[in-house]
C-alpha cells in the first residue's frame, strides 16, 4: 500500500547522471528526509515526482498509477495531489498573500466561498492571517515561507514535497515552518523534505532518513526524534 513507489529511477541531464537506479517505497503518512551533499540529486528526485522532469529510465507509481502512462488530461489532477514548497518560496510578488494562496484553488475550479474559507483557515494555522493583504516582497523570509506552506496545504494534497524549505531561514523561522509541516504530517499527510542540513530537521519527528550521493541512494534509516 505504498503511496509512492520508485523502481530503478534514473535521470540523466545530457549524458550526466543526476539519479541512478533509485528504488524506494514510501508509505502513506510517512515523513521522509532526503539528505546528501549539493548535487547529489535531491532536487531531481522531487522534480521527477511532481513531473517537472521526465525519467530517463525506471518507473514511478503514485497510488499504483504509473507516471509515465498518465494521460495529459489527468495530469492536472495528479499534480494537485502534491503540495510544493521551495527554498526560494516562489510566491507571485505582485499578488498579496491571500491571492497567492487562493490562486491554485481558483485554477482548480473551487467556488469563491470555499476558497475564502480555506485561505483564511490555512493563513490562520500558519500565523499569517494578519498579513493577508501584504505583498510577498514586504515580508520576511520566514513569513514568505509560511505563506508558501499555506499555499501548499490549501489544496489538501496527499503529499508535500519540500526542497530545502528552511534553507534560507534563521533558526526560529525554520522551526516554525517545520512545526507547520509537522502538524500537516500528524493529520496523515505524507511529506518528503530534501535538505543538506538534516540535523535541524530530524529533531522534530519520527520518520525515515534517506541519503543520496552522486545520484545513488546510499542509505535509508529510521529516525526517532530527540527532544527539542
Ligand atoms: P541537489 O538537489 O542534491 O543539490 P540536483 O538534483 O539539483 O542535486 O542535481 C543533481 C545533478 O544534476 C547535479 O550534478 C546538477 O548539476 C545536475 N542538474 C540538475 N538540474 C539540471 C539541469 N536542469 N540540467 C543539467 N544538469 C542538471
Ligand atoms: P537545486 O539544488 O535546488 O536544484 P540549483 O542551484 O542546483 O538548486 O539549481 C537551480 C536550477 O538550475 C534548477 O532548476 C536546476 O534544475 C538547474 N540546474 C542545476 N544544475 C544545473 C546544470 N548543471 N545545468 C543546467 N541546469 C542546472
Amino acid at each position: 500500500n505504498a503511496i509512492i513507489r520508485l523502481f530503478n529511477v534514473t535521470k540523466h541531464y545530457g549524458g550526466k547522471p543526476a539519479l541512478h537506479n533509485v528504488s524506494l517505497d514510501i508509505e502513506p503518512g510517512e515523513f521522509v528526509f532526503i539528505s546528501g551533499p549539493s548535487g547529489a540529486g535531491k532536487s531531481t528526485l522531487l522534480k521527477v515526482l511532481y513531473l517537472a522532469e521526465t525519467l530517463s529510465d525506471g518507473q514511478i507509481l503514485i497510488d499504483g498509477m504509473n507516471l509515465s502512462r498518465i494521460s495529459p488530461a489527468r495530469l492536472p489532477f495528479l499534480r494537485r495531489r502534491f503540495g510544493m514548497v521551495f527554498q526560494d518560496f516562489k510566491l507571485i510578488p505582485t499578488l498579496n498573500v491571500f491571492d497567492n494562496v487562493a490562486l491554485a484553488l481558483e485554477v482548480a475550479g473551487k467556488n469563491p466561498s470555499f476558497i475564502r474559507k480555506k485561505v483564511r483557515h490555512v493563513l490562520r494555522i500558519t500565523g499569517m492571517e494578519k498579513k493577508a493583504h501584504m505583498l510577498p516582497p514586504t515580508l520576511s523570509g520566514g513569513e514568505q515561507q509560511r505563506v508558501a506552506v499555506a499555499r501548499a496545504v490549501a489544496g489538501d494534497p496527499d503529499i508535500i514535497l519540500a526542497d530545502e524549505p528552511t534553507g534560507s531561514l534563521d533558526q526560529a523561522s525554520a522551526r516554525r515552518v517545520l512545526e507547520i509541516l509537522l502538524a500537516y504530517h500528524k493529520k496523515g499527510g505524507t511529506i518528503l523534505v530534501a535538505s543538506h542540513h538534516l540535523q535541524q530537521l530530524q529533531t522534530v519527528v519520527t520518520g525515515r532518513s534517506i541519503v543520496l550521493e552522486k545520484g545513488r541512494l546510499i542509505s535509508a534509516t529510521r529516525l526517532e526524534p530527540y527532544a527539542i
